[in-house]
């Protein structure tokens, strides 16, 4: 899994999507969830997402690509829920979001990114509604899994299932992660590595 990941493209519309190749990932989430650091993390690349402190700046979908031959591709999606983003930004967003769902037949799982340390929020729940409505599968991965003690992450973890278990299109497990100390990420690897055998 580790070697080569690589920016190859970054699309601010619909229009300029790269060609679909292989079998892609993607990675949604509230800004500052730690989108940037998990995906750093994931492939090993200290600067591959770039971490910002302007939440809401990217409004591209951004394409990795893995070590060669593998077929495995990530998208970081821009992350949204920023307080201070405009309508029009917003409006956007989803007509992307929304677009790129829906036509993206390489598409094979988005992972849902949520802080561990406040679970699901409103805008939270209108992504996961958006994915249910385009038939997605996506699986919900707790950031930040350090910053929690392991009593309040467990209430957390079950408090989110049963919001799960009401809809279709989620994978009924969630993921436990920390950029930070590393936990998480063999599974998250695996998880990915088991959906190209699919
Ligand atoms: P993004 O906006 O979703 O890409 O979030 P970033 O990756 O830029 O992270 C936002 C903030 O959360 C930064 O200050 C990170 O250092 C911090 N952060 C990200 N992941 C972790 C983690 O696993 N543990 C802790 N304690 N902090 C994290």
């Amino acid at each position: 899994f580790a070697g080569d990941w690589h920016f190859i493209w970054a699309s601010p519309s619909i229009e300029t999507l790269p060609p679909m190749a292989g079998l892609e990932v993607a990675f949604a989430g509230r800004s500052n969830v730690g989108k940037s650091s998990l995906i750093n993390a994931l492939t090993g690349r200290n600067a591959l997402a770039r971490t910002s402190n302007t939440p809401g700046r990217t409004q591209e979908l951004i394409f990795f690509d893995g070590p060669k031959d593998a077929g495995l591709r990530l998208v970081d999606m821009p992350g949204y829920g920023y307080a201070a983003a405009s309508k029009a930004k917003v409006a956007s967003w989803t007509s992307l979001i929304h677009r790129f769902l829906q036509g993206r037949a390489t598409l094979a799982r988005v992972y849902v990114l949520i802080d561990g340390r406040h679970g699901l929020k409103d805008v939270d729940l209108d992504i996961l509604k958006t994915l249910d409505k385009s038939a997605v599968s996506y699986q919900i991965v707790f950031t930040k899994a350090d910053q929690v003690k392991a009593a309040e992450l467990e209430q957390r973890i079950a408090a989110t299932k049963t919001v799960l278990a009401k809809h279709p299109a989620a994978f009924p497990e969630l993921l436990m992660t920390s950029s930070r100390t590393g936990a998480g990420m063999p599974e998250l690897r695996a998880a990915m590595i088991r959906l190209l055998d699919e």
